[in-house]
């Protein structure tokens, strides 16, 4: 912590991470003496820059972009952009850190980074957005490519966002390739990539429940956030028998207790993608609900909670209140959104925890066929590109159980997908030697 002070949140990411890996180096020799640990936190490159533009009014104003290039050992970095004020090295170095061991479990050819700004796209006209994003791919630009680094969504950045970005990309580069994921469909973007990592997520859960003779049908679920994440996993869940009781903001959350069905959820697509309104706002179309302002749903009751907003949304308290409340299974849809203590909270009651390095793990794998699909130029069909993910998501699952299962068959899926992440990368990074 000496080397990196005032970064709370990689600290946070990478004392998990070590927390399964040094015994398992210890009991592994071959992964000894290579200074495994040491290299990983170190980024391999850390670009930050200025990034000026021109606002409605016509003043100038400045924000701040970072890349983080976090490892190359199994593929070219992979990773979102996030743009949010919030933004900082510490939070884009956590990012960058769990992608690594992410990527790794896809088993996709993929390395780990992540980047963005703390511009915040809110209340700003799509002209600003579009100004913002050329400004900032104007410096990118010379980081990345599709043998290099290939940059996808996040937090603030997505199909408006990519668009833009790809655009500024192609016209500085004069070269239409893929250097970017979670494109539109009409220039390279894959079917189903939008919804893969809500969808993955609910795959997961799936599995998870399987282990124990039990389904998603009619299944209470709690949901945090409700942007791509938070409205893919509702549609999916939904799809599958399970009842959605809660969605939010980061104003508050909203409770319907006759459940958020297919035409709800169109409305808050609708709401959030279209008009960029307030979660809220759903009161006046469906009165019969209710909304908690400045709270998370945690304290409702619910069979399951996906927390698909942001890091450390669930506290140890919410923890406990979702335990109390019967809660059997969490499957985090957002980065880290849940505290260690928390999680320790969910395992000393053996409720079913799935980190997000492997549930949420879905949206990169797809990002992954998507690099595939530009790289043969050639599209394969919403129906193949699910198969496939539903594929990649039960090879992660299956990976978490290997590492992960104790003597009593409880099965430690934070423990499970560290060591699995792990296992390619440093294997990876031995065979390259000391660099
Ligand atoms: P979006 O920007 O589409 O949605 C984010 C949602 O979370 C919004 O409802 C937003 O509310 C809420 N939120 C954001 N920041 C905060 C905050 N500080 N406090 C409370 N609520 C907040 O992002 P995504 O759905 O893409 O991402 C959600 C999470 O999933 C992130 O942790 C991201 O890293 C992770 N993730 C995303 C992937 C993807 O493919 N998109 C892949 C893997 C992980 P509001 O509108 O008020 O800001």
């Amino acid at each position: 912590s000496d080397r990196n002070p005032n970064q709370p949140e990689f600290l946070q990411a990478v004392h998990e991470v070590a927390e399964a890996i040094i015994p398992f180096m210890e009991e592994n020799p071959k992964y000894r003496n290579h200074k495994l640990l040491e290299r990983m936190v170190e980024p391999e490159r850390v670009v930050m820059f200025r990034v000026t533009w021109v606002d409605d009014k016509g003043e100038i104003q400045v924000n701040r972009g970072y890349r983080v290039q976090m490892n190359s050992a199994i593929g070219p970095y992979k990773g979102g952009l996030r743009f949010h004020p919030s933004v900082n090295l510490s939070i884009l170095k956590f990012l960058a850190f769990e992608q690594v061991f992410k990527n790794s479990l896809t088993t996709l050819p993929l390395g780990g980074g992540k980047g963005g700004s703390d511009f915040d796209p809110k209340g700003k006209s799509d002209n600003e957005v579009m100004r913002f994003c050329q400004s900032f791919m104007t410096e990118l630009y010379r980081h990345i490519g599709n043998d290099k680094d290939v940059p996808a969504g996040d937090i603030g950045v997505g199909g408006r966002e990519i668009g833009y970005l790809f655009g500024q990309y192609k016209r500085i580069q004069n070269e239409f390739t893929g250097i970017l994921t979670g494109k539109g469909q009409s220039y390279g973007g894959s079917l189903i990539r939008p919804e893969a990592t809500g969808y993955g997520n609910v795959y997961f859960t799936k599995s998870m429940l399987e282990t124990q003779g039990d389904s998603l049908k009619s299944k209470t679920i709690l949901i945090s956030g409700s942007g791509n994440v938070a409205q893919f996993a509702a549609e999916k869940a939904i799809e599958l028998g399970a009842i959605i009781l809660t969605m939010s903001d980061s104003s508050g959350y909203i409770f319907d207790k006759d459940g958020i069905d297919r035409e709800k959820l169109n409305f808050i697509m609708e709401l959030k993608n279209v008009k960029r309104g307030r979660i809220k706002e759903y009161l006046d179309t469906y009165p019969s609900a209710r909304y908690e302002e400045g709270k998370t749903p945690w304290h409702e009751k619910g069979d399951i909670a996906m927390p698909c907003a942001t890091q450390n949304e669930l506290l140890k308290e919410d923890a406990q209140a979702l335990v109390d409340n019967g809660c059997i299974l969490v499957g985090e849809g957002a980065n880290m959104p849940c505290t260690p203590e928390a999680i320790e909270v969910f395992h000393n009651n053996k409720v079913l925890f799935s980190p997000g390095k492997a549930s949420n793990a879905g949206g990169v794998a797809t990002s992954g066929l998507e690099m595939s699909q530009n790289s043969m130029r050639y599209n394969w069909t919403a129906a193949e590109v699910d198969e496939k993910l539903k594929q990649i998501m039960n090879d992660i699952h299956e990976a978490c159980v290997i590492y992960g299962r104790d003597e009593n068959g409880y099965v430690d899926y934070v423990k499970g997908a560290n060591i699995a992440g792990f296992v390619k990368v440093a294997d990876a990074m031995i065979a390259q030697g000391a660099i």
